[in-house]
C-alpha cells in the first residue's frame, strides 16, 4: 500500500482538487492512504484569525474571506444541494466556537488552526465519493496521540501505531483520506505537530502501516540541489540516501519537513518527491543507497539572528559561560544553526522567533554584553566544491563564516 501527501499548493483551488483526485484515482481503488494539508494559504489565514481574536480584535472579516475562498472551491466542484456544504459550514461554526472558548494562547491556536486540514480533507473526500470511489474519511486525531505540548505536539508512538494498524481492514477496501499536521492529547484537545508538519504525519501513518512507499506531491519536479526560485540553474536529484536528505532538512531545505525521514529510514520505506503538475516526471527517490559525488547542495535560510555574548570583565569565555548560554537556549526551546567562539565572545545564529529570541537576549544580558543583528540569511553549501566555495566565501556582506571538510556556511546580509 502507498501513502500520499498533498500539500496546500496542490489544493489551492478547484482545479487543484480535481488534479489531486485524478492522481489518487490512478492508484486506487483501495490501499491508498492520503494525507492532506489545508488548502492554499489557509493555515496562515487561521493563524492571523487566532492572533486577532486573542488580542481582542474583530476577526470576522478574515473569517468571511476564508469562508468565501472555500465556498468558491465548493461551487466549482459540487451542486448546491450537496451535503459537503453542511459539513464545511459546521467546521466554520466550530472555528467560531473555538475562538470564543477561553484558554491558553498556544492551546487555542491548535484548536483553531487545525480546522484548515479538517475542511480540506472533507472536500477531497466528498469529491472522491462523487467520482464513484470508495473513500473513507478518517479523523487523524483518533489515531495520532500526542502530549500536550501545543504547536509542537510530541507523538506517543506506541498508542499511535496500534490505532493506525487497526485501519488495515478499512484500507484493504477503501481509499483513506485524512489530515496531516494534527493529533490529540489524552484529555481530548487537538494538537498540531509544528508548521509544515503534514509530511511528518504521512511518515507516521506509513511507518505504522509498514507502507511500500510514501509520495510527497509538490510543485517542484523533485528534491533539487537549490531552491529554483533563488538559483534557476538548480537540478533535480534522481535519488538521495536517507541520511543526505535528513541533513538537507536540518540545514533548512524546506522541501521536506525535518521529522519525516527518521520513521521512514527506520522501517526502510522509500520516500518519493514528485510533481503534482506533471506526475509523469520521475521525481526523486529517497532511500537506502549510496550515491557517489553528489553535486553541491545550497540551502538559504532567511530570517536569521546573529547574537554575540561578550564577557565584560577581562576573563575569557569559559565552560561555565557556555553552560549558562546553552541552558538559556534550552529553557526557551531554541536551536542554534551555527556557533563560533573567540577568546572573549561566543557568537551564534538562530531563527529569529522574535518573542523567544528577545527573552533570550534579556536573560543573557544579565551576564554578558550582548550584540545582535537580525534580518540575516544563512547560506549552507553541503558538498561544496572549488567554485561554490569561492563564490560564497566572497559573497558580499559576510558576517560569519565556517567550514568543515564537507560543509561551508556563511551568514550574510543580503
Ligand atoms: N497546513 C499546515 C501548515 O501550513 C501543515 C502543512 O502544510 O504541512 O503548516
Ligand atoms: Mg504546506
Amino acid at each position: 500500500m502507498k501513502v500520499f501527501k498533498f500539500g496546500g499548493a496542490s489544493l489551492k483551488n478547484a482545479a487543484g482538487v480535481k488534479n489531486v483526485v485524478s492522481i489518487i484515482r490512478q492508484h486506487g481503488p483501495y490501499n491508498v492512504f492520503v494525507v492532506v494539508s489545508a488548502m492554499g494559504k489557509t493555515t496562515n489565514a487561521l493563524e492571523k484569525i487566532h492572533s486577532l481574536a486573542t488580542s481582542g480584535q474583530n476577526a470576522s472579516s478574515q473569517i468571511t474571506t476564508l469562508n468565501d475562498y472555500h465556498q468558491e472551491i465548493l461551487r466549482e466542484l459540487f451542486p448546491s444541494s450537496h451535503p459537503v456544504y453542511q459539513a464545511v459550514a459546521s467546521l466554520f461554526k466550530e472555528l467560531e466556537a473555538q475562538l470564543a472558548t477561553p484558554g491558553e494562547f498556544d492551546q487555542v491556536y491548535d484548536q483553531v488552526v487545525s480546522i484548515g486540514e479538517l475542511i480540506s480533507s472533507v472536500i477531497v473526500h466528498h469529491y472522491l465519493l462523487a467520482q464513484g470511489e470508495s473513500s473513507h474519511w478518517l479523523d487523524a486525531r483518533t489515531c495520532i496521540a500526542t502530549d500536550a505540548c501545543y504547536r509542537e505536539g510530541k507523538v506517543e508512538w506506541a498508542k499511535t501505531t496500534t490505532r493506525i494498524q487497526a485501519l488495515k481492514p478499512v484500507l484493504a477496501k477503501n481509499i483513506i483520506i485524512t489530515q496531516g499536521f494534527i493529533g490529540r492529547t489524552d484529555t481530548g484537545y487537538t494538537t498540531t505537530l509544528g508548521r509544515e508538519g503534514s509530511d511528518f504525519s504521512a511518515a507516521i501513518f506509513a511507518s505504522s502501516l509498514q507502507a511500500d512507499s510514501v509520495t510527497i506531491w509538490k510543485d517542484v519536479p523533485g528534491v533539487m540541489n537549490a531552491d529554483p526560485k533563488r538559483l534557476p540553474a538548480a537540478t533535480v536529484f534522481e535519488e538521495l540516501p536517507f541520511r543526505e536528505a535528513a541533513e538537507m532538512t536540518y540545514y533548512g531545505a524546506n522541501v521536506i519537513h525535518p521529522k519525516t525521514i527518521k520513521p521512514l529510514a527506520n522501517k526502510g520505506i522509500p520516500l518519493f518527491v514528485k510533481n503534482f503538475e506533471d506526475p509523469s516526471l520521475p521525481g526523486t527517490k529517497i532511500h537506502e543507497c549510496t550515491v557517489d559525488s553528489l553535486p553541491p547542495l545550497i540551502v538559504f535560510k532567511d530570517n536569521q539572528c546573529l547574537i554575540s555574548c561578550k564577557v565584560t570583565d577581562y576573563t575569557f569565555i569559559t565552560e561555565e559561560h557556555l553552560s549558562t548560554i546553552f541552558q538559556a537556549l534550552s529553557s526557551l526551546d531554541l536551536r542554534l544553526n551555527v556557533m563560533q567562539n573567540s577568546a572573549i565572545s561566543f557568537s551564534f545564529c538562530l531563527d529569529f522567533r522574535e518573542h523567544k529570541v528577545l527573552s533570550l537576549i534579556q536573560k543573557l544580558q544579565q551576564q554578558f554584553e550582548v550584540f545582535y543583528n537580525t534580518g540575516l540569511t544563512l547560506i549552507t553549501v553541503k558538498n561544496y566544491d572549488a567554485a561554490t566555495s569561492e563564490k560564497y566565501r566572497n559573497h558580499a556582506g559576510v558576517l560569519l563564516e565556517q567550514s568543515s571538510r564537507s560543509t561551508l556556511q556563511v551568514l550574510v546580509r543580503l
